[in-house]
């Protein structure tokens, strides 16, 4: 594999180090001018001025180049948060909301998730795989290299298993990486809506074990919310995916305060998703336990709520906050890491700095993956993404635009917004 040479950039902006950053740490980015990147083995090997990457490594004759044109090096996106393996579509249901009916009357009157559980029930496993690689094309092109996918939307076995391997398939022929979640408990399916218990036993009993056995999940998660999952069904799930050796993480306190983020921080969950209407008793359990709070603002603007997650409470508390898309067709139908940047210094009030942590290593480390990606520095793997701006200020300032110019994943181009 060539080594790359990224020139002429304008700056290089980028949080640092391995572990998520918390508090006043949460904004602190370096924004380097003068600088060339240097990708070796699908590693970066080198940022810098250039007369020392001349001194270490030489002309390069050898190496491929990546103009940056004055452009601006962020790590690449990671977006730790999507629903990716789902059928069909929810537009006519989008339309009735916009006439008035609430997120929770459509599901109370079949509509809502339920309708995409039909679907995906009925869709091949060819056909989800096929329907994953466009999402991740779309993700891919607005500069997320590695997300996290849930499924979820199968509700017994065999379908969360298809959605599952749709993942895995999917993850090895496409340049982003998908780390893949089991979410057998995303809602009680129709079948089991008089006798919930069997359900919550089936996936302890049943789901969990397979996936886990088949090396299917990483990550077991539950919609613990009112109306939905207990807390007390909650940790039962939770538990019984530890013992498989999932590590937990938890929708919680969406709608509204169910204990989900105390849940979270009694288990040491990786993360708490959504948040919107944490207690303070669940900012303090949570603070004290070290969990990161992965904040989905996309949910909140689409279903027009105006209500977002009390994000500087958070990050006030000593909670590393993450963003994600939630990528879902229900709640949350984007790919775009920056347009939910754009809605965390809108709406959610963090500064551009602690967004673009948020977004990349704070990211990274909520999966688990905070040695590997989430940076730009030395050792760490080669997922970077060019941005049209000669400025980090620019992917908030300039908004509905897709700034991506170039990405690079493990140390190879993989994808130009014009042609080479
Ligand atoms: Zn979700």
């Amino acid at each position: 594999m060539a080594d790359l040479l990224i020139q002429n950039l304008s700056e290089v902006a980028t949080a640092l180090g391995v572990e998520p950053l918390r508090g006043a740490e949460q904004g602190r980015v370096e924004r380097l001018s003068g600088v060339e990147v240097v990708c070796r083995d699908g590693r970066i090997a080198f940022v810098g001025p250039s007369a020392e990457r001349m001194a270490r490594f030489g002309e390069m004759a050898g190496a491929e180049r990546l103009d940056g044109e004055g452009g601006t090096l962020v790590p690449g996106f990671v977006d730790p948060h999507t629903h990716l393996p789902w059928a069909g579509s929810r537009e006519e249901e989008f339309r009735m909301r916009l006439a008035g009916a609430t997120y929770q009357e459509i599901s109370a009157s079949g509509g809502g998730i339920l309708s995409t559980v039909a679907a995906t029930r009925a869709a091949g496993e060819d056909e989800l795989e096929r329907l994953v690689l466009g999402r991740m094309d779309r993700m891919l092109a607005w500069g997320t290299t590695t997300a996290e996918a849930k499924s979820g939307y199968g509700l017994d076995r065999d379908d969360e298993l298809k959605q599952l391997r749709a993942i895995h398939r999917a993850s090895e022929i496409h340049p982003v990486d998908l780390v893949p979640t089991l979410l057998a408990a995303h809602e009680v399916p129709p079948e089991h809506r008089d006798t919930r218990e069997r359900y919550v036993e089936l996936v302890c009993e049943e789901i969990v074990p397979a996936a886990a056995e088949a090396g299917l999940a990483r990550f077991c998660d539950v919609f613990c919310e009112h109306g939905v999952f207990t807390v007390e069904e909650s940790r039962r799930v939770l538990e019984s995916g530890r013992r498989w050796g999932l590590a937990p993480r938890l929708h919680a306190d969406e709608f509204e305060d169910s204990g989900g983020a105390r849940l979270a921080a009694e288990l040491g969950a990786l993360s708490a998703d959504h948040l919107i209407a944490i207690s303070p008793a669940g900012i303090e359990a949570m603070a004290a336990a070290g969990v990161t709070a992965v904040l989905l603002p996309g949910t909140s603007f689409f279903l027009m709520k105006h209500t977002y997650a009390p994000a500087r409470h958070l990050v006030e508390a000593g909670i590393p906050v993450a963003l994600a898309t939630d990528c879902n067709p229900g709640s949350s139908h984007t790919e775009s890491m920056p347009m939910i940047f754009v809605l965390a210094v809108y709406e959610l009030g963090l500064s551009i700095e602690e967004s673009l942590t948020a977004a990349t290593l704070n990211a990274a480390c909520c999966l688990g993956l905070g040695e590997e990606i989430g940076s730009v520095e030395e050792g760490k793997r080669a997922d970077l993404v060019l941005l049209d701006a000669p400025n980090l200020l620019h992917l908030a300032y300039h908004y509905g635009v897709n700034p991506v110019a170039a990405v690079v994943k493990g140390g190879r181009v993989v994808f130009t917004a014009s042609p080479p």
